[in-house]
């Protein structure tokens, strides 16, 4: 909370600041501070690392580990072909679930959990400009998504990721009271914006070392043929050069009890 509080002070006298040397005519002055702060905001806000407004977890630790994770599902089509693809090749994944199509598909989130998959808290409705959400709403989100989680799987999330990973000056003591723990990651493979299958599996191949936490979607308004077409050889290659898949963060089952990861994530 005491960063959240520091975080408003200085933006108030920040405005304060930029309000004076406007009005005393201080233009060099103003515009200088005025791009500053900008690039503050922005790194605070939108840096997907950025442990300052949100302690945030990036990658997973042990030997030879990398995490897939897939954002924005369930999907009717997409989520249970991917799920086909993970059982077949034996991989195991974290689903970042939006609420509102968790409570629409809740078949699909029991098929995920069941499959030893882990389940994690997406928002509510991934409102994209979640950064500037007031505070009811932005509460909201984040619990919402945790009751729909709850009702497929008859028990909360424990790991959440913002929509794009955008910060909040509010999110990290709203977090701690859901008892939830942010997870970002530490290869984005930009698939949203990929139709080519092969360019999706080289910028994930040329960048994975161990530790990584791959950003993928199991939902996209186009579609994810390319990443399902990519995945069987980004798994394949990847499993040559000796990586295990572990989940983001450990799972815990109905009964409470913490199911031990393979590889134990680190902060
Ligand atoms: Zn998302």
């Amino acid at each position: 909370m005491a960063r959240s509080a520091i975080f408003f002070s200085l933006l108030f006298l920040i405005s304060a600041l930029l309000a004076l040397l406007y009005a005393f005519g201080f233009l060099g002055l103003f515009l200088a501070a005025l791009t500053a702060t900008t690039l503050l905001i922005v790194f605070l806000l939108f840096h997907p690392r950025n442990q300052w407004l949100v302690a945030n977890r990036s990658r997973v630790g042990g030997a030879q580990c990398v995490a897939l994770t897939f954002d924005d599902g369930p999907d009717p089509m997409d989520t249970p072909k991917l799920l086909d693809l993970l059982r077949k090749k034996g991989v195991k994944a974290t689903f970042f679930v939006v609420g509102k199509r968790a409570e629409q598909y809740p078949n699909i989130v029991r098929r995920t959990w069941a499959e030893g998959h882990l389940v994690a808290n997406h928002t509510w409705s991934h409102y994209p400009l979640f950064c500037f959400l007031m505070p009811r709403r932005l509460r909201a989100e984040i619990e919402r998504c945790t009751e729909s989680i709850r009702h497929c799987c008859g028990f909360p999330p424990r790991f959440f990721r913002s929509p794009v990973g955008l910060r909040h000056p509010l999110l990290a003591p709203y977090l701690e009271n859901a008892g939830l723990e942010y997870v970002s990651w530490s290869i984005r493979t930009l698939d949203t914006f990929t139709a080519n299958p092969n360019v999706l599996a080289e910028r994930i191949l040329n960048k994975a070392a161990n530790g990584d936490i791959i950003l993928l979607h199991d939902h996209l308004p186009r579609g994810t043929d390319a990443m399902l077409e990519a995945l069987p050889r980004v798994i394949d290659e990847l499993r040559q050069r000796g990586f295990d898949f572990v989940l983001a963060g450990p799972r815990e089952d109905a009964g409470g009890t913490l199911e031990p990861a393979t590889c134990e994530p680190v902060p």
